[in-house]
C-alpha cells in the first residue's frame, strides 16, 4: 500500500505521517515512512542542492529535473522494494508536488513534468494521496514561525507563487477524485488525523 501526503507548506504533513505511522505501527502492520526530495542518501544531496537559498539562480528546468531525478532515486531505492516486502509505504510528497510546484508554479507545461514523473517512476503512482489543504497565508506562517527555522529556497517565494501551487493541488484532486482525498487542514491536528484515518481504514 502506498499512500502519499501533499499540500502546501505549513500544512501538517509531517505531524500527520509521523501520527499515522504510530496508529498503523500500534497495529502492527509494518510501515516506512519517508519524504521527498530525499528519502536516500543520493536523493538528500539533490534536496539539499534544492532548497539551498544561495542557489538563487537556478532554472525552472533545472529545478523540475533534480524534483525528478531525486524522485527516480527514492522510488528505485526505497519505495519498490518497501512496498515489495508488504510495507505500507507514508510518504511525504511524491509527484503531484511536482505538478504544483514546479509545473503551474514555475510555468512549466503540467504534461511535460507528468511525462518525465512517469519516466522517473516507470509509472508508480500511490493508491491513496491526502491533500491537506490549507490557506497559502497560513501555511507560510506557520512555515515561519513553527519549526523555527530559515524559510528555504522555496518557501521564501512571494505568495502569488504559493497560491497558485494551492490551487493547482485542488485542481488536480478534482480531476482524480478517485485517488486523491482532500482534508480540511485549518481543523485542529487530531481532527485532521482522525479523518485520514476514517478513510485509510478501508486498505487495511
Ligand atoms: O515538504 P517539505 O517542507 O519537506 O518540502 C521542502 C521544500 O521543497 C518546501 O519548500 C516545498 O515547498 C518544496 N518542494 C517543491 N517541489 C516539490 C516538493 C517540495 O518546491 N516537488
Amino acid at each position: 500500500l502506498f499512500i502519499t501526503l501533499e499540500g502546501p507548506d505549513g500544512s501538517g504533513k509531517s505531524t500527520q505521517i509521523r501520527r499515522l505511522a504510530e496508529r498503523l505501527g500500534s497495529l502492527g502492520i509494518q510501515v516506512h515512512t519517508t519524504r521527498e526530495p530525499g528519502g536516500t542518501p543520493i536523493s538528500d544531496q539533490i534536496r539539499a542542492m534544492l532548497l539551498d537559498p544561495e542557489n538563487s539562480s537556478m532554472v525552472a528546468k533545472t529545478e523540475m529535473l533534480l524534483y525528478a531525478a531525486s524522485r527516480a532515486q527514492h522510488v528505485a531505492e526505497v519505495i519498490r522494494p518497501n512496498l515489495a516486502a508488504g510495507r505500507v509505504i507514508l510518504c511525504d510528497r511524491y509527484i503531484d508536488a511536482s505538478l504544483a510546484y514546479q509545473a503551474t508554479g514555475l510555468g512549466i507545461p503540467l504534461e511535460q513534468v507528468r511525462q518525465i514523473n512517469e519516466h522517473a517512476t516507470d509509472g508508480l503512482w500511490p493508491t491513496r494521496t491526502y491533500l491537506i489543504d490549507v490557506p497559502s497565508e497560513l501555511g507560510l506562517q506557520r512555515a515561519a514561525s513553527g519549526r523555527g527555522k530559515q524559510l528555504d529556497r522555496i518557501e521564501q517565494r512571494d505568495l502569488d507563487y504559493h497560491r497558485r501551487v494551492r490551487e493547482q493541488f485542488l485542481q488536480i484532486a478534482s480531476q482524480e477524485s478517485e485517488r486523491i482525498v482532500v482534508i480540511d487542514g485549518t481543523q485542529s491536528i487530531d481532527a485532521v488525523t482522525e479523518a485520514i484515518w476514517q478513510d485509510i481504514r478501508q486498505f487495511l
